[in-house]
């Protein structure tokens, strides 16, 4: 057994020390990234925020809803072969949409036949696991990218930084990093695993730049400040799941109760999910995931400017022209909780 008695952050813990600068207005910042990807030596430009891979939040509604703002969508992987090649042949800007996988033997052969059909509509890959520690799971990339050398490839997840360098020598772009923060997510308590995120995020963060690799911080944002936390802290994505969840884009009808109006979101391992798609959850395995209803919320392009707004302002706080320059401008400072003490309304 051993301790590992370095301090390790979650978002609460910590606030963005404000620094004096020359910008005038939050209007001035830029918030786009490009990137040029290590392996499928690609070219992106977008605002790098993707929603997650989960049937609710990661659907072509959201997609086509985000992509005016340059924003992403992580497609979830119960889509028919046919829906999905109608889809990605139409896409016009192909950053605006990753394909997602599994690792099974059904996953890959559904995906070859896609992409039998589609061709070069995808570029973007986003390979998924709970657990990105197994050794399946590194060869699965690495074969994959053997395969496609010209696709971009987001894998995950982990949380440390010899895992993050790993997958990004085997061929990921971009690693995905977050093991228990997800909001529907019950890993940390069915089994006392996981990893403060935005250590994680700080710590896998380095390792990859070093490989001129990326990450993408997936699970735990609440709030538009989060967001500028994970990107303070070197996350070149961040993904969403319940911050997009409740909008007229997510899968999922309109719950009523006592006069106000709901939309169901579920984690991908849930008991709802295991049932829907797996018939049941299997014996040898417990649902690591929470069925929740979130208030509905209508369009997600309100959100989508609440957020954006959010992160421009953060940038505008220290001085950061840039969202590339906003880490090297973060200086986080350790709190006991980020809010103000009053309780918002609503
Ligand atoms: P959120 O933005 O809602 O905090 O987190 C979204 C992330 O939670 C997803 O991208 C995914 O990584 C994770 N997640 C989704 N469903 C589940 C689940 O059922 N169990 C666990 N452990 N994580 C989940």
């Amino acid at each position: 057994m051993h301790i590992d008695r370095d301090i390790k952050l979650d978002f609460r813990d910590v606030l963005i020390r404000p620094k004096r600068s020359a910008l005038p207005s939050r209007a001035e910042v830029d918030i786009h990234r490009e990137f040029t990807f290590k392996h499928s030596q690609r070219k992106y430009r977008g605002i790098p925020i993707i929603a997650a891979n989960m049937d609710t939040v990661g659907t072509f509604e959201m997609a086509l809803a985000l992509a005016p703002y340059g924003l992403s969508v992580a497609l979830h992987k119960h889509y028919g072969e046919k829906e999905l090649a109608g889809f990605f042949r139409s896409l016009k800007v192909k950053s605006n949409a990753f394909y997602s996988m599994g690792i099974t033997k059904a996953d890959r052969e559904k995906f070859e036949r896609v992409i039998g059909r589609v061709g070069e509509a995808i570029e973007y890959v986003c390979i998924d696991v709970a657990n990105g520690y197994t050794e399946g799971f590194v060869k699965f990339v690495e074969n994959f990218r053997e395969a496609y050398p010209k696709m971009t490839i987001m894998a995950g997840n982990v949380v440390t930084g010899e895992m993050t360098e790993e997958l990004i020598l085997c061929g990921a772009d971009i690693v995905k990093v977050g093991i228990g923060p997800g909001s529907v997510c019950t890993t940390r308590d069915m089994t006392g695993v996981g990893y403060p995120q935005l250590s994680a995020v700080i710590e896998c963060a380095d390792a990859a730049h070093g490989l001129e690799g990326r990450i993408c911080a997936d699970g735990g944002c609440a709030t538009p400040g989060d967001l500028a936390k994970a990107f303070g802290g070197g996350a070149d994505f961040v993904m969403l799941g319940g911050m997009l969840a409740g909008h007229d884009e997510c899968a999922g009808k309109i719950v009523k109760r006592a006069g106000r109006q709901y939309k169901p979101f579920y984690g991908m391992s849930s008991r709802a999910a295991m049932e829907k798609y797996a018939g049941g959850v299997a014996q040898y395995r417990a649902s690591e995931g929470k069925e929740i209803l979130v208030e509905y919320r209508g369009p997600v392009a309100n959100t989508v400017q609440e957020i954006l707004g959010g992160v421009r302002s953060a940038c505008t706080y220290v001085g950061a022209r840039k969202l590339k320059e906003l880490t090297k401008r973060t200086t986080f400072v350790r709190v006991r909780g980020p809010g103000n003490g009053v309780p918002a309304e609503g």
